[in-house]
């Protein structure tokens, strides 16, 4: 629940009777287990007297071995029958996605008989020397750097992006690519990314429930194999200050057991009426949901990164480039009659553009978007470098297929009601009039869903203040606090959407919340417990130890020289000894209200409210504390400074 992985290995030792012990094996043990379960966070639903828990096989996840050891992806659930685990709400979200998805696929094809939810993720990371984050405390007890500053060159050149891939990364990739194929996960690409130091690696795209496990797999290999090459794997998504952060898209899209993948354009009218289909009904989940997909990607670490000025703003909404916007609108608002044009002896014919997909590709990529169509998918690129990939798809996956079967019902109503109409009649010599009802209906129905989610398409830049006040006025969730964004996953619509497919309840929901809450709290109070001690421990004691060198070598000074000219030469460092005494005085009255203001917060029983608090009052002060460390340590004799530098952490390679 906490969105890692977890493991628990078994031999197969028991008694022999006989007072010595055999090993011992029967199939049944891989399929079920029963570990105790109570010091998981479960939000409360269990109590320790029900503390057990069922993992369970996942067959359609296969098994792996590391270490000689043979692992089984398992679900996890409590005694009582509620999840704990990302995975098997994952599973039922496939489900959903899968049965509305090819119920709408029969009306263009019949043999239909699956449709799979395809997931290609693009892991972004830091790589650190090991040494240099030994000496950051920050880094290793919260994956980010509390403090530092800019390094005077960064990423302002853009020389880092595509460049050539240094030795020690190249080695570290080619390890980490040799060992995930050899586990079955199908890597495929790697480069260099925006900031210094940060890398990318995807596979190929899998099914979502393969996908997120091997994206598990892959973050837990990472850090092994760094290891053995003196690097430490960064996953946080913001570890530095100033340059961009890491983020993971996920690349989704439907495709069926006939071999059609329902996000790409095809080559006839009906084909891209399908395409029109999945991608409005896609655009009216995600419209309905956007809140809540929001939610579904937060995080205290990913909250760093979204709404700052490099990755997708902290409100949902959808680029779908010039191609298919035409597309849509034309079906909107084409004339009905328009749209079914005369066509010899053929009869009627379907009068939807063919979209060319080499065009498509080419659109502009508009990197601003949290949610892109790229061609033959969508791109969610909101999500975090940290997260289980699952949490973001878990959401995706119900809000499209609730689309779905709410477009079915409609649709079906739509026929039952022409059904007499003596427009799809067949004509006298028993040939049919070219009327196609079910094209008819679905017509209808695109039409008033591509005006209803008509809010969620912008194509224009993100990050500016207009879109802001735009997304606004469009009644999209604009909210930027986590613990608030969290709220949405109890709201009536989310509920409903969830219980309705199957997914989770209202108990697994709420226990999931109470999880969320009390994580975010944690997170930023072992942050300010760091920050607090590393300001009263590391920095005010060697700014004041430089202070004093400053105040002696002030002293010695006035001893040799003549009062007038000592003052004169003095005068640089009477002001840096003034500069550091001030700073540090500010440094220690913020630290102590820091610690005020976690007592305060720690008083509220409530995970809820008290995660509001740390995010209201506590959170906010980190800024304004480093913001005297990294001036000091702009000033502070760098042979003294106790932290490796920005300069030193992203350069050094
Ligand atoms: P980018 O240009 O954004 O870096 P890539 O072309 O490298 O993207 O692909 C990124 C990921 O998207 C890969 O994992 C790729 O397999 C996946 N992908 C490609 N097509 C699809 C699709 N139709 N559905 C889901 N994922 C896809
Ligand atoms: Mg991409």
């Amino acid at each position: 629940m906490t969105e890692g992985t977890a493991e628990k290995h078994d031999s197969f030792i028991e008694h022999d009777g006989k007072g010595g012990m055999i090993e011992e094996f029967s199939g049944k043990l891989l399929v079920q287990q029963e570990p105790d379960a109570s010091s998981f966070p479960s939000g409360g639903i269990r109590s320790t007297f029900e503390a057990r828990g069922y993992s369970a096989w996942d067959p359609t996840s296969p098994v792996f071995i590391i270490d000689d050891t043979l692992i089984i992806p398992t679900v996890f659930i409590s005694y009582s029958g509620e999840s704990l685990d990302y995975k098997a709400p994952l599973l039922r979200a496939l489900k959903a996605v899968n049965v509305a998805a090819t119920e709408v696929c029969h009306y263009f094809d019949p043999a239909v008989k699956k449709v799979t939810s395809n997931l290609g993720w693009e892991q972004e990371y830091f790589l650190v020397d090991e040494g240099l984050y030994a000496a950051r405390p920050d880094l290793l007890l919260t994956g980010r750097t509390l403090m530092g500053h800019d390094s005077a060159k960064n990423q302002q050149m853009d020389d880092h992006y595509f460049g050539s891939i240094p030795e020690r990364v190249a080695a570290f990739m080619r390890d980490l690519e040799i060992q995930a194929l050899m586990l079955g996960i199908p890597v495929k690409t790697r480069h260099n990314e925006v900031a210094p130091n940060q890398f990318e690696v995807a596979p190929i795209f899998e099914d979502t429930n393969l996908a997120v496990d091997h994206n598990m797999l892959l973050m837990s290999l990472m850090k092994r194999v760094a290891r053995k090459h003196g690097f430490r794997a960064l996953l946080h998504e913001k570890p530095f200050a100033g340059i961009n952060g890491s983020g993971k898209h996920n690349n989704w899209s439907l495709s069926t057991d006939t071999g059609v993948l329902l996000h790409a354009p095809g080559k006839t009218a009906e084909q891209n009426l399908r395409f029109a289909t999945f991608i409005v009904e896609t655009l009216m989940g995600v419209y309905k949901h956007n809140g809540l997909l929001k939610a579904s990607i937060m995080s205290a670490t990913n909250a760093h990164r979204l709404g700052a000025n490099e990755a997708p703003p902290a409100i949902i909404s959808s680029f779908l480039g010039k191609q298919l916007s035409e597309l849509l609108d034309h079906i909107e608002k084409a004339d009905k009659e328009d749209l079914f044009s005369m066509d010899g002896k053929q009869g009627m014919k379907l009068d939807i553009p063919e979209i060319p997909e080499l065009l498509i590709d080419n659109t502009d990529r508009n990197r601003t978007s949290p949610f892109a169509f790229t061609g033959n998918r969508f791109e969610f690129r909101a999500v975090g470098s940290e997260a289980n990939c699952a949490s973001a798809m878990i959401t995706l996956n119900s809000a499209v297929a609730e689309a779905l079967v709410s477009f079915k019902k409609r649709v079906d109503a739509r026929l039952a009601a022409i059904k007499d109409d003596p427009l799809f009649a067949t004509v006298p010599d028993g040939s049919p009039s070219g009327h196609n009802a079910t094209y008819h209906a679905i017509i209808d129905v695109l039409r008033e869903d591509i005006k209803t989610c008509k809010p969620i398409r912008f194509d224009g830049n993100g990050y500016s203040d207009e879109w802001k006040a735009e997304a606004a006025r469009r009644g999209l969730d604009t909210e930027t606090s986590c613990p608030v964004i969290f709220e949405r996953y109890l709201d009536k619509e989310s509920i409903q959407m969830f219980e309705s497919l199957g997914v989770m309840t209202k108990k697994e929901l709420e226990a999931r919340n109470e999880v969320k809450w009390e994580t975010y709290t944690k997170k930023i109070q072992i942050e300010a417990r760091v920050l607090g001690d590393l300001s009263m421990n590391h920095i005010i004691p060697v700014a004041t130890s430089y202070q004093s060198q400053l105040l002696r070598n002030v002293e010695r000074m006035s001893g040799v020289f003549p009062k007038e000219k000592a003052n004169q030469l003095n005068a640089r460092n009477l002001k840096l000894i003034e500069e550091i005494a001030e700073r540090t005085a500010t440094i220690e009255t913020l630290v102590e209200e820091l610690v005020e203001a976690r007592k305060v917060a720690n008083k509220i029983a409530d995970e809820h409210q008290k995660a509001i608090a740390y995010h209201d009052t506590i959170a906010p002060m980190f800024d304004k504390i480093r913001y005297q460390i990294d001036k000091l340590e702009l000033i502070v004799d760098d042979s003294l400074w106790p932290l490796p530098k920005y300069r030193e952490l992203l350069f050094i390679r």
